[in-house]
């Protein structure tokens, strides 16, 4: 007679996270099956093909950052290596290019500052508190700058304490891009599960998640009917409301309203030629980033590399302001950017521009935005989350890993791995 659930785990989602617990879990002879709403895997992992960049460009995931022990671990087990970033990073002001220079003084005021801090609080009312002084003005939009930019945050929500984690962790590890893109990550991942027979179901969307006969039943848009004896969902957080849960499981999501999730726009722009490697006279050839005050206000070269790409980067709550803007739409303000910080008219560097992709993530159906940030509740916000107390189903992926490389790749398999113990161990 076959058994009740022939399959242990479902996996919901085969995005970094899902794919890891897959792999993970198929290796401790369970018995998985992967269900994603996408025709790929990756998730917010979204190689372009290589025919529009001249490489493998990335729509989601793009950096390296710091130790990230799991994904240096998994990238040394698929064989690929780090492409170091190098190069010269500019920021533009009033319309000039000039070499980024902090100010040593006031970032070593800030961070002591920082440090002192015991009780969390939104970075942005740490900043009233401690640096409201007009002296402090460039201070203040830098920190504000890096937390809308980097961390796609609103500084209203986003975690003092957190930040503080992340910008003071040691910075171990060279900062870099793997060779062949994240893509290959994912494609290995992707072969390790085939390998071990996971079975990976595409193009399922999952809208309802019951408890039957002892065990989970997953329901499709479509009609398709997976189950098994637990669930893992590793969907972004705001997919979350858009899943039917069972009223326990219904109750431990709400807490994901504690943790922040900000949105990107991220604009690809390929060009005949590296136009902007002479700049009025200035040797821009090895320029890496760049930052200014323009609507686009971040980008950057494929440096050391020599591709004749910039990437446009436009994160946080402004990100939210466009909700409503096609493609084509935002490639434009990209290149009218472009055009004010490099003084340059706008139809001369569109003459240039032989193929362009922009991606707003808060329209992605499957994604809602772009990755999660900490905010003074989200600590406890993950553990309630995380306190499966005989329910059958569990929740990882990036938003539920409580280190300093929140909203990352590295949270994400970190946080398959935290789930696998947890469901061994359970
Ligand atoms: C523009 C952008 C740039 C980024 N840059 C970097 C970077 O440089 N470095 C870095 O480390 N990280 C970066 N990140 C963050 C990183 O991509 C994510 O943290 C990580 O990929 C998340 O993995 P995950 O498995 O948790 O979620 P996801 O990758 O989102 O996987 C979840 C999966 O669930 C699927 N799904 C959704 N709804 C359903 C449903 N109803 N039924 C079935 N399946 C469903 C989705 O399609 C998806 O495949 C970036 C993200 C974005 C968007």
């Amino acid at each position: 007679m076959a058994p009740p659930h022939p399959t242990d785990f479902l996996i919901i989602g085969a995005g970094a996270a899902g794919l890891m617990i897959a792999r993970e879990l198929a290796r401790a002879g369970k018995r998985v099956s992967l269900v994603e709403a996408r025709d790929r895997c990756g998730g917010r992992i979204y190689p372009l093909p290589a025919r529009e960049f001249g490489y493998r460009a990335e729509g989601g995931a793009e950096f390296v950052h710091g130790a990230a022990p799991v994904t240096r671990a998994l990238m040394r087990e698929a064989g690929l290596s780090l492409l170091r970033r190098a190069g010269t990073r500019w920021s533009s002001r009033t319309g000039a290019l000039l070499r980024d220079e902090p100010s040593p003084l006031q970032w070593d005021r800030f961070y002591q500052t920082l440090e002192a801090v015991r009780v969390d609080l939104p970075i942005a009312e740490f900043l009233e508190a401690h640096f409201a002084d007009p002296r402090y003005d460039r201070l203040r939009r830098a920190v504000t700058r890096t937390v809308e930019g980097y961390d796609a945050a609103d500084p209203r929500r986003a975690s003092t304490i957190a930040l503080r984690d992340e910008w003071m962790a040691p910075d171990e590890g060279q900062h870099g891009r793997i060779a062949g893109g994240h893509g290959a990550l994912v494609e290995y991942l992707e072969s390790e599960c085939r390998r071990l027979c996971t079975a990976i179901h595409l193009g399922a969307v999952v809208s309802i998640l019951d408890e039957v006969g002892g065990g989970i039943a997953a329901r499709c848009r479509d009609g398709a009917v997976f189950e098994a004896k637990a669930a893992i969902l590793t969907l972004p957080l705001p997919l979350l409301a858009e899943v039917t849960l069972p009223p326990a499981t219904r109750e431990r999501a709400a807490a994901a309203a504690d943790i922040g999730f900000g949105n990107v726009v991220k604009i690809l722009l390929r060009f005949a030629a590296k136009w902007w490697s002479d700049h009025q006279g200035q040797d821009l050839s090895d320029l890496s980033f760049l930052v200014s005050d323009a609507t686009v206000p971040t980008w950057w070269t494929q440096h050391p590399a020599s591709y004749p790409v910039l990437t446009g980067w436009f994160a946080g709550p402004k990100a939210d302001t466009v909700p409503s803007l096609t493609a084509a739409g935002l490639v434009d303000m990209g290149l009218s950017s472009l055009a004010d910080i490099f003084d340059l008219p706008a139809d001369r560097i569109r003459r240039d521009l032989v193929a362009s992709r922009a991606i707003n993530w808060s329209n992605d159906p499957f994604a809602r935005g772009a990755y999660s940030y900490a905010t003074p509740k989200t600590r406890a916000a993950q553990l309630a989350m995380k306190q499966a107390d005989g329910d059958r189903i569990f929740f990882a992926g990036e938003a539920l890993y409580a280190g300093p490389d929140m909203g990352t790749v590295e949270a994400a398999l970190t946080s398959g791995l935290e789930t696998v113990r947890t469901v061994l161990g359970a």
